[in-house]
């Protein structure tokens, strides 16, 4: 690889996604030794003297949190179901030194967390909240990360069809984004305190499926009428959230979605959609996603608007909106950052990753390199904050270009 040097952490991450983990083709199980890639990487530009040990270390890595990722977003759900997937973040945990807290099945009913039990009841394997907390002397802050581990979507008693079905084993992709960041982060010296996460259920149908009509009492204490079964990352998340908020006293909330099919519409293939109650980390999601390759776009944020289509006459709110054709994704959202309440003075940042969480048949870890580069600055190593949204000016890299931006305006 010939690169910048500011250019080597998004070229390791492009590069670990070419290099997938999962298969099961019988071909590979039969042939005994694994091979193996050596990649080189040679500078160029201003600062190309040789590569430290701390950057290769760092893109060590993120490149096994970008491969994590996409080996449990290939896996299927009848190898990756909600069980295995607690056993993934465990063996995390057990390699940082951290032990995960797990909510799991009936006590998620007792304990009030009514969007995860009621998403997950219907399935054979319990669904799940499970928390990874990194909390180092000195923090001066509290991050939480929120993943959404859907780990099968049928779309519920709101079944899906047989063409818009298959693929639904990676509705898990937040989850699975969050757990390589937050192993690849703690490697590196995080220094904030940082929480992971997972809302782990598996949208089945069953004779205890959740039906529309339903009325669930979530975590925030809001009540939700169920209008559409298939809206269900938004009820395991406000789960999420409103712990994050409530129980962890997080500052900064982020959870990270294959939400809405709508995403692609708006923002495409290639790049995440953001929404945001903060124009700063708006920016710096932007220009974080352009550091690292996991590119991102803002989308409309605008509860005063929006939020109605949510407008329930039995309930404080419906799971899907009356009007479709109305921001979805940017509404599909606001539905998760209302359950911590759209006057909540700390920042919210949901990225929706339902296209980019895949390139064809594969999965692609977006979003692993994404959270590393915009946590980049709370980070001890010089690479990521390197690539942090904070990080070396762009107008520095490169003033060329920027002159001749100057000259278009
Ligand atoms: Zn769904």
């Amino acid at each position: 690889m010939v690169c910048e040097r500011s250019e080597v952490f998004a070229s390791a991450c492009a590069i670990a996604r070419a290099f997938p983990l999962f298969t099961r083709r019988s071909s590979a199980s039969r042939r005994a030794e694994k091979k193996s890639v050596t990649v080189e990487f040679l500078l160029i530009g201003q600062n190309n003297g040789p590569m430290e040990f701390t950057t290769l270390k760092c893109l060590e890595s993120a490149t096994e949190g970008v491969r994590l990722a996409a080996r449990i977003v290939d896996t299927p759900c009848n190898e990756m179901n909600t069980d295995h997937f607690v056993e993934e973040i465990s063996a995390v945990g057990k390699e940082l030194g951290i032990i995960p807290q797990i909510i799991r099945g009936e006590e998620l009913k007792v304990r009030g967390f009514g969007g995860i039990y009621g998403v997950g009841k219907a399935a054979e394997h319990a669904p799940a909240l499970v928390i990874l907390s990194h909390t180092p002397e000195g923090a001066t802050q509290t991050i939480a990360w929120v993943g959404k581990g859907i780990v099968y979507d049928t779309g519920g008693l709101s079944i899906k069809g047989k063409t818009t079905m298959p693929g639904m084993k990676r509705d898990c992709g937040g989850a699975a984004a969050v757990l390589g960041a937050f192993k690849a982060a703690v490697k590196q010296g995080f220094k904030d305190n940082l929480h992971a996460l997972f809302c782990l259920a598996e949208n089945s149908v069953g004779p205890n499926a959740t039906r529309p009509d339903d009325i669930h009492l979530l975590y925030s204490g809001k009540t939700v009428e169920i209008n559409n079964t298939d809206a269900e990352g938004r009820l395991v998340l406000a789960d999420g959230v409103s712990y994050a908020c409530k129980d962890l006293n997080a500052d900064i909330i982020l959870d990270m979605a294959t939400l809405t099919g709508a995403q692609g519409i708006a923002t495409g293939k290639y790049h995440a959609a953001v929404l945001t109650n903060n124009e700063e980390w708006e920016m710096a999601c932007v220009k974080a996603g352009r550091k690292c390759g996991d590119l991102v776009h803002p989308l409309v944020y605008c509860p005063e608007l929006h939020f109605n289509e949510f407008s329930s006459a039995v309930a404080d709110m419906k799971n899907s909106v009356a009007d479709r054709e109305n921001a979805q994704s940017s509404c599909a959202g606001l539905f998760i950052a209302s359950h911590i309440g759209f006057d909540w003075p700390g920042v919210w940042v949901h990225v929706d990753i339902a296209s980019p969480v895949h390139a064809g048949e594969r999965a692609t870890g977006f979003g692993v390199a994404l959270l590393l580069s915009l946590f980049g600055r709370a980070s001890e190593d010089p690479l990521l904050n390197l690539v942090s949204p904070l990080g070396e000016d762009e107008v520095e890299e490169n003033p060329e270009r920027d002159t001749k931006r100057r000259r278009l305006v």
